[in-house]
């Protein structure tokens, strides 16, 4: 029996496909990051032998517990923290992830950068960016990412690939995805992690390269 997470996880690849058509962009051009916090190893794997290889997590702790033994029977596999770090855990993500998308405070940007040459390890990188400025959300403030993305490249030689955004919820997320895209630009940046379950296409009209969707592949959580 195939399992639901796989049907719907070709659904939203379908649908992926149509918002890169109906807005001129090439679908190579996007990918799609599943989230797969809180569901277990034994949920991950059809969804793996489906052929999806980019994952998402929000717990360094919970990531650790399932995604090394699902890397002992899959190749290829590029995992996302996209969750915030605590420094204390720098090392373990530092070991465990390809992409960290949540850098947005100078601590948690020098403990990375520490980590990556203690174990020769380089992590591609996005700096969150609170779009909506809310107090109760992580990232960097809109009007902070140029200091911060300087502070990242000339203190620390970080390379950042691109800005991450979680928009405030119960409002139309189509100018917050506006405002961070034009960020990028202004910063020199190309890639762009915006758009979730619910708000992936508009987050492709507006120029997203990877959009993070859980709980339309997995099920509610
Ligand atoms: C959980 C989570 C997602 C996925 O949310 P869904 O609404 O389930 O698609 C995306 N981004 C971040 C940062 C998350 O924590």
């Amino acid at each position: 029996m195939t399992s639901g997470a796989v049907t719907r996880l070709g659904e939203i690849s379908a649908r992926i496909d149509a918002a890169c058509r109906e807005h001129g962009r090439d679908p190579e051009t996007v990918t799609l990051v599943a989230v797969s916090k809180t569901f277990s190893a034994d949920d991950i794997r059809p969804v793996l032998a489906a052929g999806q290889r980019v994952f998402g997590e929000n717990r360094v702790q919970e990531a650790q517990g399932k995604w090394p033994l699902l890397r002992a029977d899959f190749r290829g596999i590029e995992l996302h923290l996209i969750g915030p770090l605590q420094s204390n855990k720098a090392a373990q993500a530092v070991a465990l992830f390809d992409v960290i998308e949540t850098v947005d405070r100078e601590k948690i940007a020098r403990a990375i950068a520490a980590e990556m040459k203690a174990q020769a390890r380089q992590l591609r990188l996005y700096v969150q960016v609170n779009i909506g400025e809310e107090p109760q959300k992580a990232g960097i403030n809109p009007e902070d990412t140029g200091t911060f993305l300087a502070f990242c490249r000339d203190e620390l030689g970080l390379a950042i690939e691109g800005l991450m955004c979680i928009p405030p919820a119960n409002e139309s997320p189509e100018t917050y995805f506006e405002h961070l895209a034009t960020l990028a630009k202004d910063h020199g940046l190309r890639r762009l992690s915006m758009g979730m379950s619910g708000d992936f296409e508009a987050a492709i009209a507006s120029g997203a390269t990877s959009v993070r969707v859980g709980s339309a592949i997995f099920g509610s959580r």
